[in-house]
């Protein structure tokens, strides 16, 4: 899956989620995530964050953000 990170915070520019085909981003309280459970890995989002925050959970240190977006997107509505 792919993770949103600290780096959306106060962006929310949106493209990310224009080109999700399975749109799997929804509203977190000040940022956006991705549905874990949801995401195909097709990695289409990760180019068109201008903040560069979308990041593949293979990269080390995640996991912090990747229960955030587990626990946001859980909550809040589909974008
Ligand atoms: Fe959507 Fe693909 Fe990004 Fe996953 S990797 S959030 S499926 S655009």
């Amino acid at each position: 899956t792919y993770v949103v990170t600290d780096a959306c915070i106060r962006c929310k520019y949106m493209d990310c989620v224009e080109v999700c085909p399975v749109d799997c981003f929804y509203e977190g309280e000040n940022m956006l995530v991705i549905n874990p459970n949801e995401c195909i890995d097709c990695g289409v989002c990760e180019p068109e964050c201008p903040a560069e925050a979308i990041l593949p959970d293979t990269e080390s240190g995640l996991e912090k953000w990747l229960e955030l977006n587990s626990t946001y997107s859980a909550q809040w509505p589909n974008l």
